[in-house]
């Protein structure tokens, strides 16, 4: 019988994906079960992944930043979904989700557990309503057999669309935008045709047992969440939290793990207000937000107005960010859309975590400025979040290595850079001499959490064949097709 990690940590038990996380946190291993015990924080961790390097996600620990990648049914196959994998955790995603829809789900699902040494996390309502054939057919029996077969894979965790109810779906009339949760509307669906209540809902105790079982961690859907700033924080979106609330000590009860998704689209005066009323209603169930976009103005550059709406929403103690790509709204993410909005991401995490005074976070920050000050190019390449990205920015206008010491750069030029300026007045004003220049920050023995030092992608991998090496995949086991 499986112990899951939350009742490991409530019996007092020190797991070794607690050991992991203490070190890779920088912190007590005693302290990572105290959190995870009261279920402040989750450890995301199937026993079936093998593959899987330990994280935690909470907001007593760094704030950690997911990955969206799946193909649809016009894009896509296994390798390319490896390749946005490998994109995605090269580039520092501490967790992946898989919302595939097209085909190949259960090749591709599995390619990705056995090669990721993060956890993966789907939402199988999605199969299901493959396997059904529309979400009008659903059954409670298909909703359970896909989600033990994702659970026996060694999904980490999976979005449970269960908070949604029949009783909600008119205060969603008045909405400029409706439901844009693909799994609110399909539960929507479900029960304006049937009349009944949610079927996740319906059957939410088998679910936790199936959860206890493999230790699948929830992450409890925010189907309701709003899709247009104007819709932010309706009575809609708080009546599910409330549910939600309600869900997560149901699955508490049965030793499950709960993290809690949110919105979204919201302005920037009520991010506050949302993470304070999640932590409340949730009895301080980690926080896993989508964004939120504190505007709605810029398609094409939603990796931008999400990240704002992250970075204060980490502040305000979100555990989780679900990265947002430029593509957002207009189409399936490629694998620069992936970079890109990971870049987004990082930053907004680090910059909360900066704000909320984690351990050592500043570092980092401190170790970059330092170089930057000293003209320490190579250095400063080093030390940036995206390193082939800054090296290549800069020699596009000078490329040759003489100018990898040289006191400017292309912006300002040699004659106006105003750090060689500054300089320069201050040796002239201390007798020609001017005082080395600070080099003391020492990211080797900084007290930061493994994410908040460079370089970003932190996971061991060395546990794990190279993404491209498809070796150790069953590649051609046959799974159930939608009508068996
Ligand atoms: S030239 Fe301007 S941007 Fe470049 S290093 Fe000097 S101050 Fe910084």
């Amino acid at each position: 019988m499986t112990r899951t990690q939350l009742q490991a940590a409530r019996d007092g038990t020190i797991t070794s994906a607690m050991e992991r996380i203490a070190h890779r946190e920088n912190c007590d291993p005693e302290f990572v079960r105290d959190q995870v015990a009261d279920g402040q924080a989750v450890i995301p961790a199937n026993v079936h992944h093998d593959a899987l390097d330990p994280m935690i996600i909470g907001r007593e620990f760094s704030t950690k930043v997911n990955a969206n990648i799946g193909n649809s049914e016009t894009t896509s196959d296994l390798e390319e979904e490896l390749e946005k994998l490998h994109t995605a955790v090269h580039h520092g995603a501490d967790t992946v989700m898989d919302l595939g829809t097209g085909s190949d789900l259960d090749r591709i699902r599995e390619a990705n557990v056995a090669h990721s040494p993060v956890p993966i996390g789907t939402v199988p309502l999605y199969e299901a309503v493959k396997r059904a054939g529309s979400p009008e057919d659903l059954t409670t029996d298909v909703l359970l057999e896909v989600i033990e077969k994702q659970a026996e894979q060694g999904i980490d965790y999976m979005t449970i669309h269960a908070g949604i109810l029949l009783e909600h779906l008119a205060l969603t009339e008045d909405r400029k935008t409706g439901i844009v949760s693909r799994g609110g509307s399909i539960m929507a669906k479900w029960m304006e045709a049937h009349g009944e209540q949610n079927p996740l809902f319906q059957v939410y105790d088998e679910i936790c047992e199936i959860f206890a079982e493999h230790d699948v961690t929830f992450s409890l859907g925010d189907s309701l969440r709003p899709g247009c700033i104007a819709d932010a924080c309706d009575d809609a979106q708080y009546a599910e939290l409330d549910t939600l609330g309600e869900l997560t000590r149901i699955g508490w009860d049965h030793g499950v793990q709960v993290m809690v998704e949110g919105p979204g689209h919201v302005p920037m005066d009520r991010i506050a207000e949302n993470v304070e009323r999640q932590q409340e209603v949730c009895d301080g169930a980690p926080f896993y937000v989508l964004g939120p976009l504190v505007t709605d103005i810029a398609p094409g550059y939603d990796h931008i107005t999400s990240a704002i709406g992250a970075a204060m929403a980490a502040q305000e103690g979100a555990a989780m960010l679900c990265y947002v790509t430029p593509k957002e709204h207009l189409g399936l993410p490629e694998k620069q859309d992936v970079r890109d909005g990971l870049a987004a991401y990082r930053i907004a995490a680090h910059a909360g975590d900066v704000a909320n005074g984690m351990p050592g976070a500043r570092d980092w920050d401190d170790a970059l400025s330092e170089a930057r000050y000293a003209f320490d190019w190579t250095e400063q390449f080093e030390l940036a979040l995206d390193p082939e990205r800054a090296r290549s920015f800069h020699d596009q206008t000078l490329p040759g290595d003489n100018y990898k010491e040289a006191r400017f750069c292309s912006m300002c030029g040699v004659e106006f850079c105003s750090m060689r300026i500054d300089q320069d007045a201050r040796e002239a004003s201390d007798d020609g001499e001017l005082k080395e220049l600070k080099r003391e920050t020492d990211l080797e023995s900084s007290s930061a959490a493994e994410v908040n030092r460079p370089p970003v992608g932190t996971h061991d991998t060395s546990a794990v064949s190279p993404v491209a090496d498809l070796d150790g995949v069953d590649l051609e086991r046959e799974y159930p097709k939608a009508d068996d």
